[in-house]
């Protein structure tokens, strides 16, 4: 799958059950469609999380094309007190997280930070990203 930012193939890491597409130009994360209900599976805010995504189509930040149809993507806001924006294809393919926003969005659901997934980010982005 091509990286929906900058076109280069993406490589796909394995997480628990979840295959995360990762683009190594821009940090960028893809999510097929119900992956982030996996990874945010068992956190304390994640019906609340997920609750709040919603459509933005204000957002001037660059429209990005679906890497699975190629459609424009949706600018979807998600967070309680924090926001995050975030894309996500209109007919449902899944999430593109830039660099960094995955993290933000766990953190939002509440993710332990002794979770697997989050030091996997971690490793991923080094420390730089996480506040
Ligand atoms: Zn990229
Ligand atoms: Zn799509």
């Amino acid at each position: 799958m091509k990286c929906p930012n900058c076109r280069k193939e993406m490589v796909i890491l394995e997480l628990d059950k979840v295959e995360i597409d990762h683009c190594l130009l821009c940090g960028g994360i893809w999510l097929d469609e119900g992956e982030l209900e996996l990874l945010l599976e068992g956190t304390l805010e994640r019906d609340k999380l997920l609750a709040s995504f919603k459509i933005n189509k204000k957002a001037d930040e660059k429209k990005r094309k679906c890497p699975v149809c190629g459609k424009k993507m949706y600018k979807v806001l998600c967070g309680m007190e924090k926001k995050v924006l975030i894309d996500s294809c209109p007919k449902n393919h899944g999430l593109w997280f830039d660099r960094g926003e995955l993290d933000q969005l766990l953190e939002m659901g509440g993710i332990e930070n002794k979770s697997k997934i989050y030091s996997f980010l971690k490793d991923l982005f080094g420390k730089k990203v996480l506040k």
